[in-house]
Formats: structure tokens, sequence, C-alpha cells
């Protein structure tokens, strides 16, 4: 899973193609991912009329926008002093 909580995204398929957000949870048994405002799906609560509900998606469906160069990129991974870190494919930067 190259994605983690807090990275900026930008849904690249599906209904909320296009939109940006900020990922709250990874679920990396499942490849997926909780991002603020995006898979809402309305759901009819007893008593409580209706919710919004928010459903992962799966991580195949965003990109990550570098906080660098402010594009969405792949994400890279390099190992430097036994430390793994991430950096953007368009700009090559660490982040
Ligand atoms: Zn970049």
């Amino acid at each position: 899973m190259k994605l983690r909580k807090n990275d900026k995204i930008k849904i690249v398929r599906g209904k909320d193609k296009g939109k940006e957000s900020v990922i709250e949870r990874v679920l990396p048994k499942s490849g997926k991912i909780y991002a603020k405002d995006i898979n809402i799906v309305k759901k009819h609560a007893k008593g409580r009329g209706i919710i919004d509900l928010i459903k992962p998606v799966q991580a195949s469906n965003v990109m990550v926008i570098c906080p660098n160069c402010n594009k969405p990129t792949r994400v890279g991974y390099k190992v430097e002093k036994e430390k793994k870190t991430r950096f953007c494919k368009q700009c090559q930067k660490d982040f």
C-alpha cells in the first residue's frame, strides 16, 4: 500500500472522479482507503432519517497529489540507508 493517512489525493475513477480529498483511513488488507467526503452513500436509518455513509474507495481509483509539485502523481519507493522512502515520479522529490 503506497497510500498513507493524510495524503492529499485525486479520484481518477468512479462516481467521484475528478474530486480532490484527503485520506482519513487506510485499509491495507483490502487495498482500500477512506477519503474525506468521497464515496458518500445515502442510507435510510431507522428513527434517524437519511444518513450519509462514507464507503471505502479502491486505492487504484486514486492518485496521490504530490505536496511538492502539487500534481497528481504515481508514487515510487526507494530504500536509502535502510529506510524506505516514497518519492514523486513527477518531480522525484521525497514525501
Ligand atoms: Zn512532485
